[in-house]
């Protein structure tokens, strides 16, 4: 079967050099947590038939990543599940170890003898990687997996707005929108017995320790994760779930996506697939090639775009290139001046971020965001928007407001913690924006207000159903 290429900018050589010993090609899979259209597992799996060795896929978990908690954790554990089954039928050995990664591919290192991984964009993923490197001695490869232009390739720079980096953009998408074929694994891992009791033996001998998913509620208690805020049952983690929802997408919404995309008030009125492109269990090339491939109008499939291409790879622009991209010192001056000069401005009522949290403001449609976000870890785009906008409203600082949106935001949102979260909620005090008309409290900060909502959408409609489910919860 031919192979596609994969592209000289998605790969990168951290480590170059041969290396005899080890006896193994192990993936370390970390940012793309998925198997299909996943370039550095298929890399991995290319290198391990040229040097004629087995190829392990490798996972390594630990229990506290930051402002992570069982919501989260259950998500992405339901995610390797589907890794795990998806290798097992292509003959390849998954091994989900606890530890650092750092220590465990250290300690694996001997029976190392090519380590690849796929590319992470926050600094806590591009420290990771950094230690792994140190921790090792024999070539290492990363893969660019969850863009679909190379990041480097588009820029060295902050880009100010939208505006400046799409067309830098989108004079690449074209070459980089391929599909991307499987190649069978020639030297089978799984069902070999002398390779898999050989890779077991390197476990023990490493003294690592790996967890069984077949019962993922004892998997989060072992890791000691963070109990609240809990697992939502309105969501299921993992690549089937996510080309499950990618299809009835193309099905249903694409062809008036323009329109439906603001439909905060209609349920799937976009594609929801946040939560998996966070976590890696879809592809944003294999999304586009989708789209591109369904017969939906093309204003339609570009709006689409702009979203999944455009604005997401912004956002990792911002969190690649600026320092203080999770922080309010960090926005723009013209930004920082205004809100600080409007924070004497007299506010209603000012709140803690406990308050917030439980949704204690005289605003019943700001309540009951909050409410659907700590229910269910997501809200609609539109949703959002008045959420990050309207907190300015009863908080006494902007640092305040800034520090606790972004901590409401990842907590509870089964797609927080991503370069999204930052650039949006940074977009809402100003971040890759321009000033608007001055207004008390937001100063030059552009507004979104119910009038908005109102004007997008059913917001009676969109409050009588939220107050009808918080009376059957209670
Ligand atoms: C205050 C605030 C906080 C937000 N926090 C997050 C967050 O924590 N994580 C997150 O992924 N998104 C965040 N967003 C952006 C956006 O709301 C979500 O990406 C979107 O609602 C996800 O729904 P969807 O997948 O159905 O989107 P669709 O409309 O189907 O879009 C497809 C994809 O395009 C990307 N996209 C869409 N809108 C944006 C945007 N404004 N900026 C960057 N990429 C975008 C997402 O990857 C999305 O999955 C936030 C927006 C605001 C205003």
């Amino acid at each position: 079967m031919a192979t596609s290429l994969i592209e000289d900018e998605r790969v990168r050589w951290r480590r170059d050099g041969e290396k005899s010993s080890g006896g193994h090609v192990v993936y370390w899979m970390q940012q793309a947590q998925r198997t299909q259209h996943n370039p550095a597992l298929e890399l991995a799996v290319r290198q391990a038939n040229e040097l004629a060795l087995p190829l392990v896929v490798v996972f390594c978990l630990i229990g506290d990543y930051p402002e992570a908690s069982a919501r989260h954790y259950r998500f992405m554990l339901q995610g390797l599940v589907d890794v795990e089954q998806h290798l097992a039928r292509r003959g390849i050995r998954f091994d989900v170890i606890v530890g650092e990664a750092a220590t465990t591919l250290g300690r694996l290192d001997a029976r190392t003898a090519l380590l690849v991984t796929d590319r992470g964009y926050l600094p806590i993923q591009r420290a990771w990687r950094d230690d792994v490197e140190a921790a090792t001695g024999g070539p290492l490869v990363e893969v660019e997996t969850d863009v679909v232009v190379p990041i480097d390739l588009v820029t060295d720079k902050m880009e100010t707005a939208a505006r400046t980096i799409r067309p830098k953009i989108t004079r690449h998408v074209d070459r980089f929108v391929v599909e991307l074929t499987t190649t069978a694994l020639d030297n089978h891992s799984v069902g070999s017995e002398a390779v898999d009791s050989d890779w077991s033996r390197a476990l023990s001998d490493s003294d690592l320790d790996c967890v069984d998913l077949d019962d993922l509620d004892a998997v989060i208690d072992r890791l000691g994760v963070a109990a609240e805020p809990g697992p939502v049952s309105s969501w299921r983690g993992g690549e089937n779930e996510a080309h499950r929802l990618l299809g009835a997408f193309i099905d249903g919404v694409l062809g008036d996506y323009e329109s439906l995309r603001n439909r905060y008030d209609v349920d799937h009125s976009s594609s929801r697939l946040s939560p998996y492109l966070h976590y890696g269990q879809i592809s944003p090339v294999d999304v586009v090639r989708r789209i591109r491939a369904a017969a939906a109008p093309s204003d339609h499939v570009a709006a689409f775009v702009e979203e999944l291409v455009v604005r997401r790879e912004l956002a990792i622009n911002l969190v690649v290139h600026h320092s203080d991209f999770d922080r309010f010192a960090g926005l723009p001056a013209w930004a920082k001046e205004t809100l600080r000069a409007r924070s004497e401005d007299e506010r209603e009522v000012v709140l803690t971020a406990a308050e917030l949290e439980a949704g204690e403001t005289p605003d019943e449609i700001w309540n009951a965001i909050m409410a659907q976000i700590r229910d269910e870890g997501w809200t609609h785009n539109q949703l959002r928007m008045y959420w990050g906008k309207q907190i300015l409203r009863w908080t006494n600082t902007p640092e305040h407001a800034f520090r606790t949106l972004l901590d409401l935001n990842n907590r509870h949102f089964l797609d927080g913690r991503d370069p999204n979260s930052y650039a949006n909620v940074a977009w809402c005090f100003g971040r890759h924006d321009q000033g608007f008309q001055e207004r008390d409290v937001i100063g030059k900060i552009r507004p979104f207000t119910d009038k908005a909502l109102k004007r997008k959408g059913d917001l009676e409609g969109w409050l009588e159903s939220r107050r009808e489910s918080n009376r059957e919860t209670t």
